[in-house]
């Protein structure tokens, strides 16, 4: 159920059937290499809340492009909105979803640069009596590596053909970079939105690691500079190689995993009925 999509007298149904489910999805607009549009992390972790939905049945809110993209403003297509506006936008959104009857409130991330962003806000959400519980979860959970382990260990996927699955096992056994922008996000696009890629531009900027910080980020040090340090080694906000090897057909199982595990936390949240307990008991949660 989407949000959008739903006349007024059908939102008490829809509640009821979602037992007061409201997913959020989030993703951001930004550079991601030259080859996928900026506003790929939120067409995917939309397009995963929705079809999640229709095996658990929720209601999911449409997705939001405003993330955490600071440093990356140099790039056409940015919107970088300040750490305040994104957290009162946060703030007052999941009160607006809760006043309409929606409790229980998974913020549903699609871009890395959100984490902890996202984090602080569910933190926040302790600091005042409320009358919801607001979670976050990442859907990025399932890539190439993890599905050549599952090719080798004998697990069949119908989706792929014989050039995939010799792609896919050379991309693990090479190792090959992924990141952002990489094979596994193409793979997604071309699987949803094949018209808004262009495979051919991957190679005009590079997408490897500069290593430059590493004497900072290395252990025992472990010195932490966020997005700065990143765009510092990827200079051209992409981090993958070999993208010839995505495919639609990638894509599908890539989706297919991701889709299955977000409706398997729907289900969760759903039959939970400890949270809002456990809320009130420790933080005053008002009914
Ligand atoms: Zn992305």
């Amino acid at each position: 159920m989407r949000w959008e999509n739903l006349r007024e007298e059908e939102f008490d149904s829809a509640i009821e059937k979602s037992n007061k489910v409201c997913i959020v999805p989030i993703g951001c607009l930004e550079m991601h290499g030259q080859h996928l549009p900026v506003g790929t992390d939120t067409k995917t972790v939309e397009y995963i809340a929705n079809e999640a939905a229709k095996l658990e049945e929720v209601v999911v809110f449409p997705g939001l492009y405003f993330g955490s993209v600071p440093g990356l403003n140099m790039w056409k297509g940015t919107i970088d909105f300040s750490l305040e506006l994104r957290l009162g936008m946060l703030n007052e959104l999941c009160s607006e979803i809760a006043r309409n009857g929606f409790k229980k409130i998974m913020l549903l991330n699609g871009h890395g640069g959100n984490c902890a962003t996202l984090s602080a806000f569910v933190r926040s959400t302790l600091h005042t009596k409320k009358d919801y519980v607001v979670v976050a979860r990442n859907e990025y959970q399932y890539g190439i590596q993890r599905l050549a382990r599952e090719l080798r260990g004998g697990q069949k996927f119908p989706e792929l053909n014989e050039e995939d699955i010799k792609n896919i096992l050379s991309f693990s056994e090479n190792e090959y970079l992924t990141g952002h922008a990489c094979v596994n996000e193409t793979s997604i696009m071309l699987a949803i939105e094949p018209e808004n890629v262009d495979v051919s531009r991957a190679d005009s900027v590079c997408g490897l690691d500069l290593h430059k910080t590493d004497y900072l980020t290395n252990k025992p040090y472990s010195i932490d500079g966020g997005v700065g340090f990143w765009l510092i080694d990827h200079p051209n906000s992409f981090e993958g190689e070999h993208i010839e090897m995505a495919s639609a057909n990638i894509g599908k199982v890539i989706l297919r995993k991701r889709i299955e595990y977000q409706a398997e936390a729907c289900r969760l949240l759903k039959k939970d009925d400890n949270l809002l307990e456990w809320y009130k008991e420790h933080w005053g949660i008002e009914e």
